[in-house]
C-alpha cells in the first residue's frame, strides 16, 4: 500500500496569531460563549468590527434577506444595491468628509484593501491633476501607525515586528510623528499628494493626538494642494461618539477610509468616501475588487448606515465613554494603572510592568487574568490593553467589566 506523501505532526494553521486560551462557540450581543459554555463580556468586538454587538438583529435579517436573493455578481455587471449603498454613504459619510453629498464611494473588502485604494487614488490624483512628475508622489504618514498588512502598508508601519523581514517595500512615504502637526508641515514638499493618517491610532493603544493636531493638518492639506485621507477603519463609525471621529475636532478629511463595522461583523466590506475630484481618477480598468460591492456586504452596509443615521450609537459611545473615562480615572489614581487614553468608548490601559515580575509582557498577564473572570480583551503593544466593547452594552456591563478589571489589577499586583 503507498504511504501518504503528505504527512506532517503538528497543527496546520501558520502561527501568525498567538490567541488567548479560549475557543468561542457562539455570540449573542455584548457576549460570546466558549466550548464550555461559560460567558465572557466582549470587550475586544473584533478590534471595532461589531460595534453592534454580536448577530445584531438587523444586521442578521439583511443579510438573511439577501442570502435568500443575489449574493454575488462581480463588477462585470451591475446590481440593484450597489448604487443605493454608495448613495447611502454619500448621503450620510459623504458630508462629514470636504466631498459632502458629491462624493464619490469605492466599496472594498478589508481595511487594509480601502487604504491601499486610497493610496493609489491619491497617486494618480497627484499625476493627473496636481502635475506631480510621474513615480515622484510622496505621502506623509505617522509614526506608530497601523494602517494594514499588505507589503505597501507593512513597509510604511512604524512596527518592526509587522515590517521587518518583508522587505523590499513601496517607496513614496515618509514619517512624521504623530500629532505634531509642524513636522507634518516640514515632511510635505512639491510632490506631497496626500497626508494619510489614523484620527486617533488603535492598534498603537487608542493615541489621542492633541486637538489642534487635525484641523491644523486640514490647513495643511488646503494650503499645500494635498488630500488629506483619514483612516477611519478602526475609530469610525460611532465608536469615538461620532460616525468619524474626525468629528471630534470639526474636521472634514478629503477622503475617508472606513471598514471593520461597515461588515456588521458578519461580512468583510470597506469603503473610500469622499472628494470626488479625487476618486473619479479611477476610471474603469485602473482599480477594483472581485468581491468589492458584493449584494450582500451592501445589504448589511446599508443596514450599519440605517443604525448609525439616527445618532443613538454614537450618544451611547459618548455618554458611557464618559463614564468608562472616570473609572480609568479613579484607577490610575489608586495607582492601579500607570495611565489611560479614552476616544468615546474606546480605551487604552497601560500597564505597570512591574505588576508581574517575571514577564515582559504585562498586558498579556492582565488580558489572561480578565479572561479567567469573563472579559475579553487583547493586549497590543506589550504594556497596553484596549478596551472597545459593543457600543450596544449597557451601563451594568460596562460596570461590572470595569469591577472585573480591578479585580484583576489587584490580583496581579498580589
Ligand atoms: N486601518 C486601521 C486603522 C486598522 O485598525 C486596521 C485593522 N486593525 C486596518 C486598517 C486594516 O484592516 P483589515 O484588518 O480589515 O485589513
Amino acid at each position: 500500500m503507498a504511504e501518504p506523501r503528505h504527512t506532517v505532526d503538528g497543527p496546520a494553521l501558520a502561527p501568525n496569531y498567538a490567541p488567548l486560551p479560549v475557543t468561542v462557540s457562539r455570540a449573542q450581543g455584548v457576549y460570546v460563549w466558549d466550548t464550555d459554555g461559560d460567558a465572557y463580556l466582549d470587550f475586544l468586538a473584533g478590534y471595532s468590527a461589531l460595534n453592534f454587538g454580536h448577530l445584531h438583529q438587523a444586521l442578521v435579517s439583511a443579510a438573511i434577506g439577501q442570502l435568500k436573493h443575489l449574493t454575488l455578481t462581480s463588477r462585470a455587471v451591475g446590481h440593484e444595491l450597489l448604487e443605493p449603498f454608495a448613495r447611502r454613504m454619500a448621503d450620510v459619510v459623504g458630508p462629514l468628509t470636504s466631498g459632502d453629498r458629491e462624493s464619490l464611494v469605492v466599496p472594498m473588502n478589508t481595511g487594509a484593501e480601502a487604504v491601499e485604494t486610497a493610496i493609489k487614488a491619491v497617486r494618480k490624483w497627484g499625476y493627473d491633476v496636481k502635475g506631480v512628475p510621474e513615480d515622484q508622489a510622496n505621502i506623509v504618514v505617522a509614526s506608530g501607525n497601523f494602517h494594514g498588512r499588505t507589503t505597501t502598508l507593512s513597509g510604511l508601519s512604524g512596527n518592526p515586528s509587522a515590517r521587518d523581514g518583508f522587505g523590499p517595500f513601496a517607496p513614496g512615504f515618509r514619517t512624521a510623528p504623530f500629532g505634531d502637526a509642524e513636522a507634518v508641515g516640514a515632511a510635505i514638499d512639491e510632490a506631497t499628494v496626500a497626508v494619510l493618517m489614523e484620527p486617533v491610532q488603535g492598534e498603537a493603544g487608542v493615541i489621542v493626538p492633541p486637538d489642534d493636531f487635525w484641523p491644523r493638518l486640514r490647513e495643511l492639506a488646503d494650503e499645500n494642494d494635498v488630500v488629506l485621507v483619514a483612516d477611519e477603519v478602526q475609530s469610525g463609525l460611532g465608536r469615538t461618539g461620532h460616525i468619524l471621529a474626525c468629528e471630534l475636532w470639526d474636521t472634514k478629511p478629503d477622503l475617508a477610509v472606513l471598514g471593520k463595522a461597515l461588515g456588521g461583523g458578519i461580512v468583510p466590506a470597506s469603503a473610500v468616501v469622499g472628494r470626488r475630484d479625487v476618486l473619479e481618477v479611477l476610471t474603469p480598468g485602473t482599480h477594483g475588487s472581485t468581491f468589492g460591492g458584493n449584494p450582500l456586504a451592501c445589504a448589511i452596509g446599508i443596514a450599519v448606515l440605517d443604525l448609525l443615521e439616527p445618532g443613538q450609537y454614537q450618544a451611547r459611545a459618548a455618554q458611557l465613554g464618559e463614564e468608562l473615562r472616570d473609572h480609568l480615572r479613579r484607577l490610575t489614581d489608586e495607582g492601579l494603572l500607570t495611565g489611560f487614553r479614552t476616544a468615546g468608548l474606546w480605551a487604552g490601559i497601560d500597564v505597570d510592568p512591574s505588576l508581574v515580575p517575571g514577564r515582559d509582557d504585562p498586558a498579556r498577564a492582565l488580558a489572561e487574568e480578565l479572561l479567567e473572570r469573563g472579559v475579553l480583551t487583547q493586549e497590543t503593544q506589550g504594556n497596553t490593553i484596549r478596551l472597545s466593547p459593543p457600543l450596544s452594552i449597557a451601563r451594568p456591563e460596562l460596570d461590572h467589566a470595569i469591577e472585573i478589571l480591578e479585580l484583576s489589577l489587584r490580583s496581579l499586583r498580589g
